[in-house]
């Protein structure tokens, strides 16, 4: 089954989802959408009126603003990868609690692991919260980090983003780095792939720590 065969699957799946209550009073599920090949995937925090409505991630304000981010950096929507840790939306906005998060875990999973990017951008504290658990999203915004052959950024939400001015600064700036972020990705997988000429590589530790990257 090729990458976009699995991520139509997950969606299905979504669409139907009873897994927990948030079921009961979406309009539409949100699964995400994108490039099934995306170097790049954002994980915001789940829908809102308008994502709800139309039932595709990101298409209200904060979403005009992922447009623009996006564009700064020369991307479009179509090049990457863009869902949320809960696929359908909380009443009212509020907070996604824990046992929702849990219960949607697994479409998130399936879906990195289709897609198998090779930088995660969390976009508020919800998604930072599954790549840097117990950390402080005004401590490690901006800063990319190494997870396995990965790299992991937090931002902040660019709902956030839209009501305070100094996190829309911050935003911006961590946007640029995006790409250099994703060249050391680049690196990084181009090291860890079998090379079909040398010698068997020497295994690696299988849960290498997430380090800190030096360039930035
Ligand atoms: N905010 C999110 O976290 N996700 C969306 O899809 C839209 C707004
Ligand atoms: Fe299912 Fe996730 Fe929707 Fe809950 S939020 S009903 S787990 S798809």
């Amino acid at each position: 089954m090729s990458a976009e065969e699995k991520l139509q699957e997950i969606a299905a799946e979504v669409c139907t989802c009873e897994q927990c209550d948030l079921w009961k009073t979406r309009t539409r599920a949100v699964p995400g959408e994108g490039n099934p090949q995306a170097k790049i995937m954002f994980i915001g925090e789940g829908p809102g009126y308008h994502e709800d409505k139309q039932g595709r991630p990101f298409v209200g304000p904060s979403g005009h603003l992922l447009d623009e981010l996006l564009a700064s950096i020369g991307m479009k929507r179509a090049d990457v990868f863009i869902t949320n840790v809960v696929k359908c939306r909380p009443p009212e906005n509020r907070d996604p609690l824990p046992a929702e998060i849990a219960a949607c875990s697994d479409y998130l999973d399936r879906q990195i692991a289709t897609i198998n990017p090779l930088v995660i951008v969390t976009l508020g504290r919800f998604s930072m919260a599954k790549f840097f658990p117990g950390e402080k999203i005004s401590a490690i915004h901006g800063r990319p980090r190494r997870i396995g052959n990965r790299i992991a950024m937090p931002m902040f939400h660019p709902a956030a983003a839209l009501r305070t001015e100094s996190y829309k600064v911050a935003l911006r700036e961590d946007f640029k780095k995006i790409p250099v972020a994703l060249a050391e990705a680049e690196r990084i997988a181009a090291e860890a792939a079998p090379k079909a000429t040398s010698a068997p590589a020497q295994s690696r530790p299988k849960d290498e720590p997430p380090q800190q990257l030096s360039l930035f």
